[in-house]
């Protein structure tokens, strides 16, 4: 018989990826989910996203969690780091292998160029090797077989999402050739042992969301409640990220960073707060959150 799991009421995180110092963009996800968690009176966890280690930075992560400290955040418990579950990812695997959900795919990746792309221009598996019943082999990827589901939610944001899984993203890796784990097979699996009932991060996992809730109910997961935030873009109309080298957060301007954040996010800080101490951001912004502000674009520059 399934075991409901009891999860406590409101419980966020914040899993910043440590290939880069923190930039605005990231400021602005961290504020979002920080004061939503905050002001439901629940708890707000730190994740270290190194599954993929090809992209860390070394000492980026604790450069991440001093920068979150000046700026006044204050999360529960040690933070976790992706490279020490590894075998929880595995674990997952393993199961989701013997219900029959995944298979060895021997495709390379020069191939990938005749493959269809879904909308943001990204390759989509067409199934070559899903009825080939390879078996594992060094080299092989493994992927979700993700037949013909269609997923939908409701945003905390953007209202009814509805993604169908096969035209989006096609059955999508979970262990890469390299042996790394996906971070979509990471992500569920660590929300799920951190009992996270309340993702609020960036538009641009919007789509990935899709695929998050397809793989928790695959692994008989309960499924979080879902906030995307608007992203901040770049004066060239790209996403602020850290892999396109954005520019990190001033240090001793936190509160000044802390205000446009709030202002990203439709909040109206007074123009005075900016000077202010960051306790004293902390506590407007804690009796002034209103979620129903936050503008209902995906992608937006700021001045
Ligand atoms: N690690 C991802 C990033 O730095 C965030 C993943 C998530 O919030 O699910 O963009």
């Amino acid at each position: 018989m399934k075991q409901e799991k009891i999860r406590i009421r409101y419980c966020g995180r914040f899993a910043p990826s440590p290939s880069g110092p923190l930039h605005f963009g990231s400021i602005v996800t961290a504020v979002g989910s920080f004061l939503e968690a905050c002001t439901q009176g629940g708890k707000w966890l730190v994740r270290i996203e190194d599954v993929d280690v090809t992209r860390i930075r070394p000492g980026m992560d604790s450069l991440i969690l001093r920068t979150l400290e000046n700026h006044g955040f204050v999360w529960t418990g040690e933070v976790v780091y992706q490279h020490c579950r590894i075998e929880a990812y595995r674990a997952a695997l393993d199961d989701l292998c013997a219900r029959k959900h995944v298979y060895e795919c021997l495709c390379s990746r020069k191939e990938m160029g005749l493959w269809p792309v879904n909308s943001e221009g990204e390759p989509v598996y067409p199934g070559i090797c899903r009825h080939k019943g390879l078996n594992s082999a060094a080299g092989s990827t493994r992927r979700l077989n993700v037949q013909d589901a269609v997923i939908s939610f409701c945003d905390a944001t953007y209202g009814i999402q509805v993604s169908e899984l096969a035209r989006e993203a096609g059955d999508f890796v979970l262990q890469r050739k390299d042996g790394l784990y996906a971070y979509q097979l990471a992500v569920v699996v660590d929300d799920d042992w951190q009992q996270i009932t309340h993702v609020v991060r960036g538009s641009d996992l919007l789509t990935s969301t899709g695929r998050q809730i397809f793989l928790q109910k695959a692994l008989d997961f309960p499924v979080p409640a879902y906030r995307h935030l608007p992203v901040v873009l770049n004066s060239f109309g790209k996403k602020l990220s850290k892999q396109n080298l954005a520019q990190p957060v001033e240090p001793k301007r936190e509160s000044q960073t802390l205000c446009r954040a709030l202002s990203f996010l439709g909040q109206d800080p007074p123009d005075e707060l900016g000077r202010a101490r960051v306790e004293d951001v902390w506590t407007w912004a804690r009796s002034n959150w209103n979620p129903s502000r936050i503008p209902l674009y995906k992608q937006a520059r700021f001045p």
